[in-house]
């Protein structure tokens, strides 16, 4: 038995990190590939499906793959601080990364629109917290004025060592499936997660893609074929922040699912690539969709993702009913934040379940036949 000891010492052969380089880490990764079901019997699907529940990462993102490797890059360069926007994970992911190395977390979000768990991880880990009056997109443009003279280094998924760490998420999946699966469904706000799976499989096959915004020279890591073929990627978006689908930068984005309430994606490029190489779509949910899948999955399978995260599931499964996904499929979706983030938004929706009644015997059992016949 060897200690897992996070995702850039499990990958390094894989990754921009050579054997010196010390890892800054909290063991992120290894996160479990759920397969779901009673949802596929319950909409009569034949195939497999399958949840890659990030929430289960350590401050309850994905974003903490690509911060462990955004932070061992900036601490090996030897800066001192770091900066990002954030809707909350990347700030929550930051905070964390940073003090585990020492380093100072600048963190620009917007003001209200965000989950109330993810602020008080950026507090709670010591992060600089700047409230703008502004939105997301606000956010990335001031972090990208300051960093030009301020001596700080962007961990938003403009850093390329970002997509580095959030590709081995594929990685993991291929390594558990034994092969890509057909379809992967994820949802897209910046799209740098979409793009980061899009480089992770196709390394996994050994084929080369448009998508790699790491510059070539730094590329100084294995890409032998574990698998031949490569899944189809399909990105969902809120439908009030639908940049893909709209053709263009939305100027006020706006949704329940403030994880990806963004108007101007920062990897527009590279996940265009990523659909077109791939064979993939981009479609839109709704909120009230977005909320109903939240609930639905947690209700039948267990499994509290945020309400970003439900957009991947939202979407797949109405491509399942329309066999657009056709029957009999392999298809992952990424769940990529924990609903515990976000108690508020179930809270809202209505407490179903909840009993009041008397601290009595005779009530508490009332209450339990009640519903048992
Ligand atoms: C960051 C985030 C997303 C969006 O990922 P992008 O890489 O920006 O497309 C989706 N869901 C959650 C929970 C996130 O934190």
């Amino acid at each position: 038995m060897t200690r897992y000891t996070g995702l850039i010492d499990q990958y390094r052969s894989r990754l921009p990190f050579a054997p010196e380089v010390r890892a800054i880490s909290l063991g992120e990764g290894r996160t479990p590939l759920i397969k779901l079901e009673n949802i596929p019997k319950d909409v009569g699907f034949e195939g497999e499906l399958y949840v890659k529940f990030e929430g289960l990462n350590p401050t309850g993102s994905f974003k903490d793959r690509g911060m462990t490797s955004a932070v061992t890059q900036a601490v090996h360069e030897g800066s001192r601080a770091i900066i990002c926007a954030s809707t909350g994970n990347t700030s929550a992911a930051a905070a964390a990364y940073a003090s585990r190395a020492g380093i100072t977390a600048f963190v620009l979000i917007p003001e209200g629109k965000i989950a109330l768990g993810k602020l008080a991880q950026a507090v709670v880990h010591g992060a600089v917290v700047v409230q703008i009056q502004g939105n997301f997109d606000d956010g990335m443009r001031l972090v990208k004025e300051v960093a030009e003279t301020a001596p700080v280094t962007i961990v938003n998924s403009i850093n390329p060592f970002r997509l580095q760490g959030q590709k081995t998420a594929a990685f993991e999946i291929v390594e558990a499936l034994g092969r890509a699966p057909d379809y992967h469904c994820l949802p897209v706000g910046n799209a740098g997660n979409i793009t980061a799976y899009w480089i992770g499989y196709s390394e996994m096959a050994g084929m080369e893609t448009a998508s790699n915004s790491l510059p070539v020279e730094l590329r100084k890591y294995s890409t032998a074929a574990v698998v031949s073929g490569r899944p189809k990627m399909v990105g969902f978006q809120a439908a009030g922040a639908a940049p893909f689908l709209r053709g263009g930068p939305v100027k006020e984005p706006e949704t329940v699912a403030t994880a990806i309430r963004i108007g101007d994606p920062q990897s527009w490029n590279q996940a265009w690539a990523a659909q077109k190489e791939s064979g993939g779509w981009f479609d839109e949910c709704s909120d009230e969709e977005i909320l109903k899948t939240q609930r639905y999955l947690a209700e039948k399978e267990g499994v509290f993702c945020e309400p970003a995260s439900a957009a991947s599931l939202c979407g797949a499964l109405r491509d399942i009913k329309a066999g657009k996904i056709p029957n009999g499929s392999t298809v992952v979706c990424t769940l990529t934040g924990n609903g515990l983030k976000d108690p508020d938004i179930i809270v809202k929706g209505g407490l179903q379940g909840l009993i009041q009644v008397p601290a009595a015997r005779s009530a508490v059992e009332k209450a339990l036949l009640d519903r048992l016949s």
